[in-house]
């Protein structure tokens, strides 16, 4: 079994710190791939510090990332989707069962059996699966994507969570031109999700905390930028929005982006904070407005996602960083100090 160099947390307070981890040899549908750049997701974060407990309890050593691109470097002999040498990668799901009516549908995400890429039992190895903060990963081709040969790799990494989670609520719920469109938190998800409607042709309005963040909202696509503490501001924009993605990483008045829909207008929320939200009843029932979740994007949606990025040209605005510097990083995320996504140079973990 081959050995990776990887960077784990060993509880919810110590730093992440190299670790060796086993990756699996490769089976018949394998794909191996050496990874070039794994994206830090706020999800990565919640993670590492066991802050969803409730939902997903953290399984120590944990291996977080889940916005992997690479070079494959082997396959097996029943893979036909790559050779080595290509690119590839992989995003938030490494496996589900392939044969319940969601995967059937496309929607592997919703698979009651699917295996997120980290912190969930790994049926080949025993224990859970570990992620990209690592040199190499292993995966079924089924779950291996193809990265369009005109992107940047470092700002395609991000494509495989951020690009996804915003892309597929925006395609579900009708996002076009002509639409009004809001984005509630300029991170890594918020600054795709003003990329893509955007480049859907919505009219976007950007709400930030952060008005340091005001040019750059413009510049990645926003026609409007509110400072979501300006209550006058906010208010302009009463009953307007045919579509609002909420990508808030923490505690936030959903109620007051809820006041903002149209009739009929729909609030999605990405952002998953550790504690849950107060929603105020009439907020909803005044407009018959609805409030609804999205996770991640089914595998052909993913490809889909990556190919239109691909037309466009688009991709994450990054800061690569050494994996040496993902302490720093994680604080850095947590004042909402990131333009727009970490990514991190994985040679640095090979030189180590
Ligand atoms: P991020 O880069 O840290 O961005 C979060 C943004 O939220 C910040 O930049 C900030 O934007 C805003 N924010 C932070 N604290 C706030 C507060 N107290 N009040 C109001 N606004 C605040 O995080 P991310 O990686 O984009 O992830 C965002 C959330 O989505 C996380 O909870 C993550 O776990 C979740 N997520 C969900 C899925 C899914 O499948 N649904 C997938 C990936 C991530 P401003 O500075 O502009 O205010
Ligand atoms: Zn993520």
């Amino acid at each position: 079994m081959p050995n990776a160099k990887a960077y784990s947390a060993t509880s919810p307070t110590s730093p992440l710190a190299l670790t060796t981890i086993a990756r699996r040899d490769v089976t018949a549908h394998d794909v191996q791939i050496e990874i070039l750049y794994c994206g830090v997701c706020h999800s990565d974060l919640h993670q590492v510090r066991n802050e969803w407990s409730g939902f997903l309890p953290t399984v120590y050593p944990c291996v977080p990332g889940h916005e992997i691109v690479g070079r494959v470097t082997k396959v097996g002999p029943a893979v036909t989707k790559f050779r080595a040498g290509d690119l590839a990668a992989v995003g938030c799901m490494v496996d589900s069962d392939g044969t319940c009516p969601e995967c059937l549908a496309g929607l592997e995400q919703f698979c009651p059996n699917v295996t997120f890429t980290y912190n969930l039992p790994d049926k080949h190895l025993g224990g859970v699966t570990y992620g990209g903060y690592s040199d190499s990963i292993v995966v079924d081709q089924r779950f291996v994507l193809r990265v369009p040969a005109n992107l940047g790799l470092a700002g395609a990494a991000p494509l495989l969570c951020a690009g996804i989670t915003t892309y597929s609520p925006m395609r579900h719920w009708g996002v076009t031109r002509g639409k009004k469109v809001g984005v509630v938190g300029l991170g890594g998800l918020g600054h795709m999700g003003v990329k893509f409607a955007h480049a859907l042709g919505a009219h976007v309005v950007v709400f930030t905390t952060s008005p340091s963040k005001k040019e750059d909202a413009l510049r990645l696509g926003a026609d409007e930028v509110v400072i979501s503490k300006n209550a006058d501001e906010m208010l302009k924009h009463a009953g307007s929005f045919d579509f609002i993605l909420d990508a808030v990483s923490a505690e936030h008045d959903i109620n007051a982006y809820i006041n903002l829909l149209r009739r009929d207008g729909n609030i999605t929320l990405v952002g998953a904070p550790e504690k849950p939200l107060a929603i105020s009843a009439f907020g909803l029932i005044m407009g018959r407005h609805s409030l609804s979740g999205s996770p991640i994007g089914g595998i052909a949606e993913t490809q889909e996602m990556l190919d239109f990025c691909g037309k466009h040209n688009i991709t994450a605005d990054v800061e690569v960083i050494p994996i040496q510097k993902i302490n720093e990083a994680y604080t850095r995320l947590l004042k909402s100090d990131v333009k727009y996504r970490f990514s991190i140079d994985m040679a640095s973990l090979r030189s180590e």
